[in-house]
């Protein structure tokens, strides 16, 4: 079966400049790389080409890309212009720049970007403020954008790896504000991470009063250690019985080089669902069709 992952990050030059920056040192984004011992992302065709034979030799049809920075918008749309077919560009926005709007619709309407993420825990803007309001709007006017909420617990294992501060502020990111900004804008598909990472009672609330949130499966759900007992396989069983399989996306949180694409997710949360009971059909819904309904492949 050909599977869509829904949550990628693209690590491009940019992203990995702008983390240079923060640490004020004189390092190159290759002296970083080495550092971190990640291969240098080079040009982002290069990283594209890359993450194409990722896909194609884990046999996997599409993927979200993620601009991991606000203000690295053109490294995604350069991926997704070389395979509209392969790549659905999503952008970080910080809502609290004053230019947000504007590049929100130049991203989308000019770059073919089809993802907003909003990290309210790391820009300090909360869910209910106008300035988000104002982002979340530009998708309300464009059918087949979606916005994508970071909500629980945040890290950012790349910055604790440099030892950058990441002064996240945690009470920003709860699903319950999702769920009102959802109820405001019911045309528009919200996508809450990792279940919602820590806070999956909020995220299945939000989820049962909205049919248009949808929970992403993604990353190795370390947050599970919150709940004393819990496993990745009740949360499954719980989302499955909140939201529905037409409601969860599959995806890995894949990130760098040479690691790539994480396998292992894929293989955990595959053995997962097939012991859930659903059916094929649902199966094929979480790691491929729902993907597809709400990012119709480029004509
Ligand atoms: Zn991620």
């Amino acid at each position: 079966m050909t599977i869509n992952d829904a949550h990628c990050h693209f690590f491009s030059s940019q992203f990995f400049s702008a983390l240079a920056s923060q640490r004020a040192t004189e390092e190159t984004v290759s002296e970083l790389c080495r550092h971190l011992q990640w291969d240098d992302p080079r040009e982002a065709d290069v990283l594209a080409e890359r993450w194409i034979g990722e896909l194609d030799a884990h046999n996997i049809g599409r993927a979200a890309l993620m601009a991991s920075v606000p203000g690295d918008e053109l490294s995604v749309a350069e991926a997704v212009a070389h395979h509209p077919t392969r790549f659905v560009g999503f952008f970080m926005v910080d809502p609290s720049q004053a230019d947000a709007p504007d590049r929100t619709r130049r991203a989308i309407d000019a770059l073919n970007l089809r993802g907003i993420c909003l990290f309210p825990a790391m820009h300090h803007v909360p869910l209910s403020d106008d300035r988000v309001t104002s982002v979340v709007e530009i998708a309300a006017s464009r059918p087949g954008v979606a916005v994508f909420v970071h909500c629980g617990v945040l890290s950012v294992g790349v910055r604790a790896k440099l030892g950058l501060p990441s002064r996240f502020d945690l009470r920003l990111g709860n699903p319950l504000e999702v769920s009102t900004l959802a109820l405001n804008f019911p045309d528009v598909p919200f996508i809450i991470p990792h279940f919602g990472a820590g806070m999956l009672r909020e995220a299945l609330m939000a989820a049962d009063v909205c049919r248009n949130i949808y929970l992403d499966t993604s990353s190795s759900n370390g947050w599970i250690k919150y709940t004393p007992g819990l496993t990745l396989e009740a949360v499954f069983n719980a989302a499955l019985a909140v939201a529905g399989a037409s409601r969860l996306l599959f995806g890995t949180d894949s990130s760098f080089f040479p690691r790539g694409w994480q396998k292992k997710i894929y293989e955990t949360q595959k053995a997962i669902v097939e012991r859930s009971g659903i059916s094929a059909a649902d199966a094929a819904l979480i790691f491929r069709g729902n993907f597809e309904r709400l990012f119709p492949a480029a004509g």
